[in-house]
């Protein structure tokens, strides 16, 4: 790229920070750098024209963990470690709120539900067996009971007749949160150059140069928050996880409210603006999911599309208007990597399925990590 002497010396030169990425985390680490160094020069360079990762695909739902999810994260991780996932998710929520505002991002307590297929027996009678158990271990955190079991009153077909209840559990406005996350962040003087996708980076002393496809240039301290595209820059342990979305066009008189989970968490669906949002199936073919490339596949949205006439809209006339997909950034474990990578180079990584609620705390944390 011909750049002139006025692009060099006003986007491109004395860059005290430079974040990739334009997700919720790269946004957040950029607000709290600015926070900490009001008068510094911060980059953020994204490699699509809108942020192009998960933060702009997800499903908005501001939750913690279903009943079955919980349960399933107490075989991997011990008790301590499970409270903190859930400490965790909580304390970025509330970041989140504080940060934007509940108007900006349409924050709505509709509750969040879990509903069992009728061939799910087993798991069926685990959650409510173990119901009271989770509810006594959450305690801690509020103060209350968290999980109880509801009658289906949403007409709902081919599931158990009761569901898992969560009345903390919120929904908001994925594109609003977005939308204002970046405005406030360039309403600040932060830059973000977008279709600027960095190749590479190397490091000296007290500086690290990145090369884009358009240009190089120079930082003190480098961030990377690309998440589910970790691997490109060299980061491990991250491996990327694409998730399939559909959406309805309008349905009327829409009865169904709130966020739901179906066979243990592989399927999500909620409402938003009259219609449905489901998405999920990555169980189906997880080898196909694991890419970094954006698609949607046959199986997939046949799946999901089966299951919006079966058991979601069994007695309603809909029609999909529109499908898409994000790429997340899994691992072997759900807590994420955010840590320094070299004397001048952090890294905030390996989101999962949680980054709506961690996102906020995890950008403060990768800013956090310099003095
Ligand atoms: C379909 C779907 C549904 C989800 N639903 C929920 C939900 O309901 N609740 C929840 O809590 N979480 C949900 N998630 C997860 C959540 O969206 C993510 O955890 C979160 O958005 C991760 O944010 P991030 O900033 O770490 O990553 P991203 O949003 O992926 O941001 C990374 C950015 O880095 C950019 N980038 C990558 N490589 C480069 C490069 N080399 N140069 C420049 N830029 C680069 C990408 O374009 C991208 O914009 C969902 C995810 C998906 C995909």
């Amino acid at each position: 790229m011909n750049l002139s002497y006025w692009e060099i010396k006003n986007w491109l030169s004395n860059i005290d920070f430079t974040i990739v990425g334009s997700g919720i985390v790269g946004l957040n680490c950029a607000l709290q750098l600015h926070r900490r160094f009001p008068k510094s020069k911060i980059v953020i360079l994204e490699k699509g024209i809108l942020p192009q990762g998960a933060s702009t695909k997800n499903a908005g739902f501001a939750c913690f963990g279903s009943l079955s999810e919980i349960m399933d994260d107490l075989k991997h991780h011990s008790e301590p470690e499970v409270l903190d996932l859930v400490k965790q998710r909580l304390a970025g929520l509330k970041l989140l709120r504080e940060t934007l505002g509940d108007d900006a991002i349409d924050y709505q307590n509709l509750g969040g539900y879990e509903l069992f297929l009728d061939s799910d027996e087993h798991l069926y009678q685990l959650c409510i067996e173990k119901q009271k158990e989770i509810n006594t271990l959450l305690h801690a955190i509020f103060n209350s009971d968290v999980f109880s079991f509801k009658r289906n009153n949403f007409g709902f077909k081919n599931i158990k007749s009761t569901y898992g209840f969560n009345p903390f559990e919120s929904q908001i406005d994925t594109g609003k949160m977005m939308d204002a996350l970046l405005h406030k962040v360039q309403s600040l003087g932060i830059k973000i150059l977008n279709n600027c996708a960095v190749a590479s980076f190397s490091e000296d002393s007290d500086a690290v140069k990145l090369k884009t496809n358009h240009f190089s240039l120079s930082t003190k301290k480098l961030f990377i928050a690309t998440n589910g595209f970790a691997k490109q820059l060299n980061i491990p342990k991250v491996r990327p996880a694409r998730a399939q979305v559909l959406i309805t066009k309008p349905v009327a008189d829409l009865h169904i409210k709130g966020t739901f989970h179906l066979d243990e968490g592989y399927y999500y669906f909620r409402n938003i603006d009259n219609r449905i949002l489901l998405g999920g199936g990555r169980n189906l073919d997880f080898k196909t999911e694991e890419t970094t490339e954006f698609g949607q596949t046959e199986i997939i949205q046949q799946k999901l599309e089966d299951l919006l006439k079966t058991t979601i809209l069994p007695n309603t006339n809909f029609e999909i208007e529109h499908s898409w997909s994000g790429i997340m950034g899994v691992g072997q474990q759900k807590q994420p990597i955010v840590k320094q990578l070299s004397n001048n180079v952090f890294c905030g990584v390996r989101l999962g399925g949680m980054g709506v609620a961690i996102g906020s705390t995890i950008g403060k944390q990768l800013a956090d990590l310099i003095e």
